[in-house]
C-alpha cells in the first residue's frame, strides 16, 4: 500500500514537472511551422508549378498572389484557433473545489446545502436556454442534500481544525467533483488531466480544449497537402527524405487527432467526462448511470455556452451557464438506493477516519 502510494507520488511529481516541457515545446513547434511555412512554402508555392491543387488556375496551374494570400489566410486563421485555444486550455482554471468554496461564503461550507439552492437562480431570471436545461434538473434537486455526503481527504486547502474537538474535518464537495492527484485539488466534470497542456480539464475549460484538437489536424491536413503539392519542387527534390518524413508526421498526427477527436467530441455530445464515463462503465458510480442531459444541444450549451454550432466553432471568452452542479439521470433515483449509497459512503469514511487515527497516533 506504502509502495504504491509513493508510486502514485512520483508520477503525479514527474507530471508536474514534465508539463511546462511539454507546453513549451507545443509552442516552439508552432513556431516552427510558421518558419517553414513563411521560409520553405510560401515562396516556393508563389513561384512554382503546383498541378491538381483545388485552388490553381487550370490554366497555367501556377498560384498567383491572390491565391497564395488566400492560404496564407487560411494559415493564419487556423494558427490563430489553435495558439488561443491552446492557451485558454493552460490558462484557465478547468473549475477547482477551493474556488468553488471561495465563491461562497465559507461559514456556510458545513452546510453547503443552504448555499447552493439560495444561490440557485430562479427560472423568472434565467434565459430560455439555461430554463430548458433546468427543467433537467427538478427530478434531482431533492436529492442533493444526500448527493454532498462525498468528501475528499486528499484535499487541503481549507482550514478546517476543529480546536474544540481536535478533529481535521474534511470538506464535502459535490457529486460531479473528481480529485486530480497532480493539481491535488477536486475539479468539476473533470474529463482528464492533460500532461500537454499541464492543466486538469474540466468544466471551465474542456471546451478550449475540444476546439484546440478540432483545428489542430484541420491545420495538419493543410500543411500535409501544401507540403504535397511543393514536394516537386527543385529544392525539395534534393531532399526527397525530408518531404516525405515531414508529410508523414503531419499524416500520422491527423489520424490520431481524428481518433482522439471522435472520442472527446462524442463524450461531449452525451454531457459525460471522461473519468465518469469509465467509473460508470465500472459500475462505480449509479449502478452503471451517468448525468448527461438527454439532449444533445443542452450538453453543448453546458459545455460552450451555446447553443448556435458556428458559434462554438468561433474563439470566444463567454461564460458558462451552469456550475456543474445540475445533471440528470437516465432514470429518476430511488430514494432507497441514494440511502444505500450514502451508508456505504459512510461507513467508507468511518474506516478511513479510523485508519488515519491510528497512523497519527503512530506517528
Ligand atoms: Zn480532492
Ligand atoms: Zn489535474
Amino acid at each position: 500500500m506504502l509502495v504504491e502510494n509513493l508510486k502514485s507520488a512520483d508520477i503525479s511529481q514527474g507530471v508536474n514537472v514534465i508539463g511546462p516541457v511539454l507546453v513549451l515545446s507545443v509552442y516552439g513547434l508552432l513556431g516552427f511551422n510558421c518558419y517553414m511555412y513563411f521560409c520553405c512554402y510560401l515562396p516556393i508555392l508563389y513561384v512554382s508549378k503546383v498541378p491538381y491543387f483545388p485552388l490553381s488556375s487550370p490554366d497555367s496551374h501556377i498560384f498567383g498572389v491572390s491565391q497564395s494570400m488566400i492560404l496564407t489566410i487560411i494559415f493564419f486563421i487556423l494558427l490563430f484557433n489553435i495558439v488561443f485555444n491552446y492557451t485558454m486550455t493552460w490558462l484557465i482554471s478547468p473549475g477547482k473545489l477551493q474556488e468553488f468554496y471561495d465563491a461562497r461564503d465559507k461559514e456556510h461550507h458545513e452546510n453547503p446545502n443552504y448555499e447552493l439552492k439560495k444561490n440557485r437562480p430562479t427560472n423568472a431570471i434565467v434565459n430560455k436556454d439555461l430554463k430548458a436545461c433546468m427543467r433537467h434538473t427538478k427530478k434531482t434537486i431533492d436529492y442533493i442534500d444526500d448527493d454532498w455526503i462525498i468528501r475528499c481527504h486528499k484535499c487541503k486547502f481549507l482550514d478546517n481544525h476543529d480546536e474544540e474537538t481536535g478533529i481535521n474535518k474534511v470538506p464535502a464537495k459535490p457529486l460531479r467533483f473528481h480529485h486530480c492527484s497532480v493539481c491535488r485539488n477536486c475539479v468539476v466534470n473533470m474529463d482528464h488531466h492533460c500532461p500537454w497542456v499541464n492543466n486538469c480539464l474540466g468544466l471551465k475549460n474542456l471546451r478550449y480544449f475540444l476546439l484546440f484538437i478540432f483545428y489542430l489536424p484541420v491545420s495538419n491536413i493543410f500543411i500535409g497537402m501544401i507540403m504535397w503539392h511543393v514536394r516537386s519542387h527543385p529544392y525539395y527534390k534534393n531532399f526527397p527524405m525530408c518531404s516525405q518524413v515531414m508529410i508523414g508526421v503531419h499524416v500520422g498526427i491527423f489520424i490520431a487527432m481524428s481518433f482522439f477527436n471522435c472520442w472527446q467530441w462524442y463524450l461531449c455530445l452525451k454531457g459525460i467526462p471522461q473519468i465518469e464515463y469509465l467509473q460508470s462503465m465500472e459500475g462505480e458510480v449509479n449502478e452503471g448511470k451517468t448525468y448527461g442531459f438527454p439532449s444533445i444541444c443542452d450538453n453543448i450549451y453546458v459545455t460552450f455556452g451555446t447553443k448556435n454550432i458556428f458559434k462554438v466553432f468561433l474563439p470566444s471568452l463567454r461564460s458558462q451557464p451552469l456550475e456543474g452542479l445540475e445533471w440528470t439521470m437516465e432514470e429518476v433515483i430511488n430514494k432507497k438506493k441514494i440511502m444505500e449509497t450514502h451508508e456505504r459512503v459512510m461507513r467508507i469514511i468511518e474506516e478511513t477516519n479510523e485508519a488515519q487515527d491510528v497512523e497519527i497516533n503512530w506517528l
